[in-house]
């Protein structure tokens, strides 16, 4: 064909990448390879067969993996782990910068061999999947080096269960082995059972970079080995995948004090305004929605265009599906490859067959036998139908309208989950205003799916907690040094109900603002230790939580600024101050000591630095190496309940109190039982420090009768459970309804690890240049 009519018709042919050193591998390994267990290879079995999803073809045999061997795995990471964290940082920096020199030198067999695993186009393999898992480890040998000095009070938590999905195999391995290592800690790894291939290709790495044995263990297997991991006596759960199987794997680590951190599903929106620049929002809608085939969880799935530009963009859009190119992954000039297996392929088609809903348009571009799924666009659907709310994970795009900027706010928060939001806008000014209203731990402005071992990623809602990359994402691979104690269980004194004086002393509730007398009626004596009756405090039930919640729901106080938050605290210290013999009083009678007065001064000393803090705790301006900041801003992780603990009982109300407040959330305190009068009487300090209405409620009673609805209740974003770890567990067992964090607190003055508590960070890109 001469030149000038391939300009004319821009026609190009095939350009295959060559698979042979992905088979030389395999063949290498005799077509089948077993888990790595303490530094090799285990003899395999040919339980589970590995696929190309764009052929069908066998690529190799591979072990499923018992639990007894899953057992092995953790006793070698676990043999292992201590002469790994004692190497010290700059050792195990050398380490992980050796696995990043050695996978870029394997960078072309990784990228051929995830191409022909997944089914995703070499094209992204090798220009995004690879890049960023190299990155991964570069970044994170940096912060191996910097630890010693940079985190000298954090610790390793010993050895990790990290299970991986089979959207992104290498590059969520690096996400999760990474961070553990550069912390100390030794992982077991279990790859998606469709995806395992670029994982042992890892596990051959690791031998020649040097990793002593045990550090690194890869496991095998199907959902059954992924359930034995967490199982398994390891100290953190680390899984991305489905928010049904994050769910199950929050109730079966409750109680076991295992850390956890979960990145789960998506239906992100795709937001553009009126005034975006179309074209480029149409190629981002491309990079969105069908990179990888839609098998993304922060896939730009759910389109919301203005109304007044919906036709025209839908127009451009339509025109620019029907040019995506699909088909051979390995062919480099390839936009859309294969769907990961046939069974993820039945139920993008289930899907969108059920929908009955709006008009469906399927690129018209060929679409080859087997494992293919062209692009599709269904418009005019409504914020509640089933596809604008459910994760397809397919290259299915959704769409509705807006017509004013608080609109598309709106419909984009209306979602179980919250994982990332991309906004398209020529006016900066409104783009940051909207992108900290939008529920999402990621929020690309102009640009989508931009990802940097820098930023941290990850999600809130039913997307998960936790963060994976940047300085955020260490946390969830250590651990303070100094461990928390076990807070002693304190048994309520008892008397004969002889009154200090003639006058009936009930307290009441604090909820909305407002004294209130609990939903049941019912209250407690409470007695002093030689047995006299020092008042009645109420009994709080469900519906008492339920209210309060309400109330932290409606009090709008993430919205308030530092500075005011500060004032507040400023004020709730200076009106407690002025009553500090009182409640020194109060606290001596009730617990029989003689501290009271001290506990007050440290209780108003909190309130000062957590003031002091209000307008100081701050994100950070990432540096990633493309023209864009990554701002990582903290956020508040929205409405608390704390159980208090019996130690002090005026301290350890207001210390969670105060922490809340200043990270600008709202808190639900359950005062401690058998002491719970320093709290009833702090509700009069609330009333008189202009706190607004709903940002603190405080509840009496039994805290383990009303452990179980905190732990339940899908209007909460966190449970602080302060007092012990048997009411832990009951929350813990129930806080899988919502995907709901659990944190059991701090030393008292460890401020930034309460400070964390209290915030999430949202990273938000905003790219530059022309
Ligand atoms: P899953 O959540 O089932 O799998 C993720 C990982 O968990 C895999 O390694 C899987 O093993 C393992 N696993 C499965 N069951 C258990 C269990 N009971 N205990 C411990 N580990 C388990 O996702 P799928 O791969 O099955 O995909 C299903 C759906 O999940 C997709 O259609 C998509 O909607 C969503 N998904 C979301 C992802 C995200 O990043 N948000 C990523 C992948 C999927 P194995 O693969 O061997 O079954």
């Amino acid at each position: 064909m001469p030149i000038e009519t391939i300009f004319d018709t821009m026609e190009y042919g095939t350009a295959p990448e060559d698979r042979s050193v992905a088979l030389q591998w395999i063949a290498n390994h005799g077509g089948l390879i077993g888990p790595y267990v303490n530094g090799a290879f285990a003899p395999a079995r040919d339980d589970l067969t590995i696929r190309n999803p764009a052929t069908g073809e066998k690529l190799a045999g591979m072990t499923l993996c018992t639990k007894d061997e899953v057992t092995e795995a953790v006793q070698s990471a676990r043999a292992a782990q201590p002469d790994w964290q004692k190497a010290g940082g700059a050792a195990r920096a050398r380490v992980l910068y050796a696995l990043a020199r050695l996978m870029q030198k394997h960078a072309r067999l990784l990228a051929v061999m995830e191409s022909l695993d997944n089914g995703k186009p070499i094209r992204e393999s090798r220009d995004i999947d690879i890049p960023l898992a190299i990155r991964h480890f570069y970044h994170h040998a940096g912060h191996a080096q910097l630890m010693p000095s940079a985190l000298a009070d954090r610790v390793a938590l010993g050895v990790c269960g990290q299970i991986i999905p089979w959207n992104f195999p290498l590059l969520m391995l690096a996400w999760k082995i990474a961070p553990a290592l550069a912390m100390g800690n030794t992982v077991v790894l279990k790859p998606a059972e469709y995806t395992p291939m670029t994982a042992m290709i890892f596990a051959d790495i690791c031998s020649q970079a040097g990793v002593p044995p045990g550090v690194v263990n890869i496991v095998t297997g199907d959902g059954s080995t992924g359930a034995a991991l967490v199982d398994a006596t390891v100290d953190k759960i680390a899984f991305t995948g489905s928010t049904s199987v994050g769910r199950q794997i929050q109730e079966a680590t409750a109680g076991s004090g295992k850390s956890l951190t979960l990145e789960l599903g998506g239906k992100s929106p795709y937001i553009v305004f009126d005034d975006a620049d179309i074209d480029s929002a149409v190629e981002g809608l491309v990079d969105a929605i069908w990179f990888n085939q839609g098998q993304v969880c922060c896939a730009g799935s759910r389109l919301l265009i203005h109304e007044a530009i919906a036709d025209d963009f839908h127009n451009r859009l339509k025109a620019r599906m029907d040019k995506l190119r699909i088909g051979d992954p390995l062919d480099k000039s390839i936009d859309v490859g294969a769907i990961v297996d046939p069974i993820q392929l039945q139920q993008i088609q289930a899907l969108v067959q059920a929908n009955t809903a709006g008009q469906t348009y399927h690129a018209q571009t060929p679409v080859p036998e087997g494992c293919f799924y062209p692009p599709t666009l269904i418009t005019g659907l409504h914020p509640a139908d089933t596809l604008m709310q459910e994760e397809i994970f397919g290259p299915v795009l959704v769409s509705t309208t807006f017509r004013t900027p608080a609109e598309a706010v709106e419909i984009a928060n209306n979602s179980k989950y919250g994982l990332a939001a991309t906004l398209w806008t020529e006016n900066i000014n409104l783009a940051l205003e909207i992108a900290p209203k939008l529920v999402a731990g990621v929020v690309w402005v102009n640009a989508t799916n931009l990802f940097d071992a820098a930023a941290g990623f990850g999600g809130t809602r039913e997307s998960g907690f936790g963060r994976e990359g940047g300085w955020e994402g260490l946390q969830a691979y250590s651990k303070p040094r100094q461990p928390l104690p076990e807070p002693a269980q304190v048994t309520p004194f008892t008397g004969q109900g002889a009154a200090a004086d003639d006058i009936d002393r009930t307290a009441k509730l604090f909820i909305g603002g407002k004294q209130a007398r609990p939903d049941g009626g019912y209250s407690q004596a409470i007695f002093g230790p030689k047995g006299q009756l020092l008042g009645h405090a109420p009994i709080a039930n469900r519906k008492d939580i339920r209210n309060a919640v309400q109330a932290q729901l409606a009090c709008g106080w993430g919205k308030t600024t530092g500075h005011l938050r500060a004032q507040i605290l400023y004020y709730l210290a200076e009106n407690l101050a002025a009553q500090t013999n009182r409640f020194a009083e109060r606290l001596d009678a009730m617990t029989g000591s003689t501290t009271g007065a001290e506990e007050v001064r440290a209780a108003v000393d909190v309130l000062f630095t957590y003031a002091a803090w209000a307008d100081k705790f701050e994100g950070r301006a990432k540096s990633v190496p493309m023209r864009a900041v990554a701002l990582a801003m903290r956020e508040p992780v929205g409405t608390i309940a704390a159980l208090c603990s019996d130690q002090h009982p005026l301290l350890g109300l207001v210390t969670p109190m105060a922490a809340a407040l200043c990270t600008g959330n709202s808190i639900t305190l359950c005062a401690s039982a058998p002491f719970p009068l320093a709290a009833t009487d702090f509700s009069h300090i609330l009333e008189a420090s202009d706190v607004p209405a709903g940002v603190v409620n405080i509840l009496t009673g039994p805290q383990a009768d009303l452990a179980p609805h905190l732990g339940a209740h899908m209007g909460l974003d966190t449970v602080w459970c302060l007092s012990g770890a048997e009411l832990t567990q009951e929350v813990q067992a129930r806080a899988s309804s919502n995907i709901k964090r659990v944190w059991q607190g701090a030393a008292q003055d460890d401020h930034d690890s309460w400070l964390d508590a209290g915030t999430e960070i949202k990273t938000i890109w905003i790219p530059y240049g022309e």
